[in-house]
């Protein structure tokens, strides 16, 4: 890993950390170990997928401990938890606002951020007297692969939606 980067997730566990203390709780080893696998992740993480990559480190850490740090990170503002539609929840590291495309058929999901969108929303608002604190904006349908697939085989809309991952 670059410098640069394990030096920034050192920071995002340190800020963890803080927040541990603030709730009086303590720092742990297990703790530790799954809020830097989780920072090393890119994009949006389910509890299955972290736990697989805790458990190659440390076989002994349960997905309860994994759960319960993910909740934690969340309440902490370091960790955004998002329930896309037929998918579990999924984490992903707190920065800018972006909204997402969810692929229906592959669970594939797409970031983005569209400064007309947004200004609409606001413009929506401001006519029924609305103040926003937040919003999200999920489009669900099918991505470019899944499309591209969708002439050569079964409706693609007739399949299941995100496949759950073992
Ligand atoms: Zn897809
Ligand atoms: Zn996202």
């Amino acid at each position: 890993m670059e410098a640069a980067v394990s030096i920034k997730i050192a920071a995002q566990v340190e800020k963890l950390n803080a927040h541990l203390l603030a709730c009086g709780l303590k720092r742990t080893r297990q703790r530790d170990l799954i809020a830097t696998l989780f920072f090393q992740e890119e994009g949006h993480v389910s509890i299955e997928e972290l736990c697989t990559k805790v458990r190659k480190l440390d076989a002994r850490i349960s997905v309860a401990t994994v759960y319960r740090t993910m909740r934690l990170l969340a309440q902490s503002g370091l960790v955004h938890s998002r329930n896309f539609v037929g998918g579990h929840t999924r984490y992903e590291v707190a920065g800018e606002h972006h909204d997402h495309l969810i692929c229906t058929r592959c669970g594939s999901i797409v970031e983005f951020e569209d400064k007309q969108i947004e200004t609409l929303q606001a413009a929506v608002a401001g006519r029924h007297g609305f103040f926003i604190l937040s919003h999200k904006m999920e489009i669900y349908g099918l991505c470019k692969d899944c499309r591209l697939h969708q002439h050569s085989g079964e409706p693609a809309g007739l399949r299941s939606p995100i496949p759950a991952k073992s």
